[in-house]
């Protein structure tokens, strides 16, 4: 299969997408991507940029060199904006915070901990990519115990503007587990990844020093107004993806910067390890949401081209899950009896693409036909989930 936008490497060339909006690839490795759009705003005080990629000095050396291209310096930049808690979104900031005092905006419930990634329409992603994602996601874990503030539920911020609030239940029994072996909440062991993934995590730690997850300095949350790129843009929160990604608007010039919630060619990962009960009726939620503004004619995706059909793709998008849940079903009938997390899985997903982000996306599509009354779930003696759907 050719290869996708997202999965296309890093291009050095910084692009103008929009006016005093400049596109700048940053390299990363991991699940099917291969880089990371940050977008610079520029005004007249120097630029604010949008997620500057992954943490450490490959990454930081690539930013320097973009910004270089558009003429500015990293003390240009005086505000970076986290999209959502991702490593390969928020891995520049510490560093613009560090040397250059720069103020730090993310959603009020920005949490990192929690594991998520991105898969492929049809899953592309090899063992080998959602164990080294599994292990950014432990190490980190790791690292950042569980300190950090738990989400709360979104306001309702109404500036005129008809983005409304989310629905998201919180989740109260989330397990407190690493990604390194321990139980999943659907019961069983998740394994290690292969020494060889540890040690090659080692080392970029070694090199990128600890992946700092930086302090937020200006939480934002659904309808608030910045100023950003000498215009006005609207931050509309979109849980899904995960429970603190947000978007941002500009309605003036039909501007959107989509994060990894609407991305081009690949749909964004779904874990059922989140602070939502069902993460993905949330990701429906949000997807109508933006599918319905009217008047967008550019698409600025964290991964991939710009695009200006926004509706069209969240149409898509959803689709696609519409027929994962199709399928769910399907294999539940030809099962003829409850089946565990892991078997659905394998039913779902190639074999490559086994393990545990292939069993968290299937458990939130269990979860979810759970909640909308179309499965039932017991446990059986050893702690793991069987469902049957009806
Ligand atoms: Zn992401
Ligand atoms: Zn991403």
């Amino acid at each position: 299969m050719a290869k996708r936008q997202e999965q296309e490497s890093a291009d050095p060339e910084v692009t103008e997408v929009a006016p005093n909006v400049l596109r700048m690839q940053l390299p990363i490795r991991m699940p099917g991507l291969g880089h990371v759009n940050m977008y610079a705003l520029l005004d007249d005080k120097g630029a604010a940029v949008v997620d500057p990629g992954l943490p450490g000095p490959f990454t930081w050396k690539a930013i320097q060199h973009r910004l270089r291209q558009a003429e500015l310096k990293p003390k240009d930049i005086h505000t970076v904006i986290i999209t959502h808690s991702h490593p390969d979104h928020f891995g520049g900031a510490a560093r613009f915070v560090k040397e250059h005092g720069a103020r730090v905006i993310a959603h009020r419930s920005f949490r990192f901990g929690i594991a998520e990634s991105v898969s492929s329409n049809q899953p592309e992603v090899s063992v080998e990519d959602l164990e080294a994602q599994r292990e950014l996601e432990a190490a980190h874990e790791a690292e950042q115990g569980d300190t950090r503030a738990t989400p709360g539920s979104p306001h309702d911020h109404d500036h005129g503007h008809n983005h409304s609030r989310n629905p998201e239940p919180r989740r109260k029994d989330l397990p407190q587990t690493g990604w390194w072996g321990g139980p999943s909440p659907w019961g069983g062991q998740r394994p290690r990844p292969p020494l060889r993934r540890r040690l090659q995590w080692g080392i970029m730690r070694a090199l990128g020093g600890a992946m700092n997850v930086p302090e937020v300095s200006h939480p934002v949350e659904q309808g608030d107004l910045l100023h950003l790129a000498g215009r006005e843009m609207f931050v509309l929160h979109t849980p899904g993806h995960t429970p603190d990604h947000f978007c941002l608007h500009d309605p003036e010039a039909g501007i959107f910067l989509a994060g990894d919630h609407v991305l081009p060619s690949i749909t964004p990962h779904i874990s059922g390890i989140s602070t939502s009960e069902d993460p993905l009726l949330s990701f429906f939620y949000s997807l109508d949401r933006v599918g319905e503004i009217s008047g967008i004619n550019k698409v600025l995706p964290a991964h991939g081209h710009p695009f200006d059909d926004l509706s069209k793709r969240t149409e898509e998008i959803k689709r696609h899950h519409y027929e994962r849940l199709d399928k769910i079903r399907e294999i539940s009938r030809d099962f003829g009896r409850p089946a565990s997390v892991e078997e659905f899985s394998q039913h779902l997903f190639k074999r490559r693409s086994w393990g545990s982000m292939a069993e968290s996306e299937t458990y939130a599509h269990l979860e979810h036909l759970r909640h909308a009354k179309e499965a039932e779930s017991h446990r059986d003696n050893d702690g793991v989930l069987f469902y049957l759907t009806g």
